[in-house]
């Protein structure tokens, strides 16, 4: 119990942190090094269907090992990545390692879709994509159950670039996330020119849903939006009963968030998963 509460305590500091004057920052040579000796390791949280209660998909969240004990949060080091250059080595290994551990879940019976978030940095570069469709096509995971995510809030330099990168990869059968969804500005541009699978409301839209009117409103609409444009939604963040219970209420497709659980390392996601996938709260 207590872990549970440092680990929340943790991670809700490093969401909270302000990236652009962030004092934690993680040392660049120690970022390279975690790269070549392995000391990225992900977690896994799970996205369940809110209609059926069934396991919808992971979603795998990067953390840096230091030492025995400590983790650091991507808050604090997915910023220095994409600034120097480091991002798209990590998402590859991200992508590796979320393939690898799908098909280990497959041969124990867990049969579940992972999602991985991608850097709008990454495509700038052509190269990234045709790396990652490789190591795709090289691994044994089924591109059908392989989702990445990509933050609308972050700013796509070059839209036509980002279009023929993100297409190759729908276009191979991985599916698409818009990621924070109502935190951005060119969103319902971006959704209708992309071809996105699935859209998750951003945490700040959902946070006291079943109490603010305003938030049903808006949630209301994006549902059928989704529901309009084939869109699976997804409300991230619910952390509360009445939240969970009023957007399940409402139609939501797919809820994540501490309330349900939290991003675990692979090995309580495959107990909790043989446990039958209680909510831990
Ligand atoms: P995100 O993709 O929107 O992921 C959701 C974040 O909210 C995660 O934080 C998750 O641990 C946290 N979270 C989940 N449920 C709750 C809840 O109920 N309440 C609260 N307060 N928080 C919740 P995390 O793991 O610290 O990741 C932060 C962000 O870092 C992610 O936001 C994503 O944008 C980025 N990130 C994580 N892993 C990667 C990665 O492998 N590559 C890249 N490029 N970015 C990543
Ligand atoms: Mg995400
Ligand atoms: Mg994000
Ligand atoms: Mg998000």
């Amino acid at each position: 119990k207590q872990q549970m509460e440092d680990y929340f305590r943790q991670a809700s500091q490093s969401i909270s942190t302000d990236t652009t004057k962030n004092s934690k920052s993680v040392p660049l040579e120690e970022l390279e090094q975690a790269l070549d000796e392995g000391n990225f390791v992900l977690h896994y949280q799970p996205k369940m269907s809110m209609q059926t209660g069934k396991l919808s998909g992971v979603e795998a969240l990067v953390r840096l090992r230091r030492g025995e004990r400590d983790i650091i949060f991507p808050g604090d080091f997915i910023p220095q990545c994409e600034q120097n250059g480091l991002i798209d080595r990590l998402s590859y290994e991200v992508v590796q390692l979320a393939a690898t551990q799908q098909q280990r879940w497959m041969e124990l019976g867990l049969d579940t879709k992972v999602s991985v978030n991608l850097s709008a940095v990454s495509f700038d570069n052509d190269q990234f994509s045709q790396d990652v469709l490789d190591l795709i096509q090289q691994s044994k995971i089924d591109t059908e159950h392989m989702i990445f995510e990509v933050t609308e809030s972050e700013v796509i330099t070059d839209m036509a670039k980002a279009l023929s990168i993100l297409t190759r990869l729908r276009l191979s059968g991985c599916g698409l996330s818009i990621d924070d969804f109502g935190t951005g500005h060119s969103s319902v541009k971006q959704l209708t020119q992309i071809p996105f699978t699935e859209l998750k409301v951003d945490r700040s839209l959902i946070e006291g849903i079943a109490s603010k009117k305003h938030l049903q409103v808006i949630f209301e609409s994006t549902l059928s939006m989704c529901n309009k444009l084939g869109l699976s939604i997804v409300a991230e963040g619910i952390e509360k009963k009445e939240d969970w219970d009023y957007l399940k209420r409402n139609g939501c497709h797919v809820g994540q968030g501490y309330y349900y659980a939290p991003p675990m390392p692979e090995s309580d996601l495959l107990g909790w998963w043989q446990a039958g996938m209680p909510a831990l709260t």
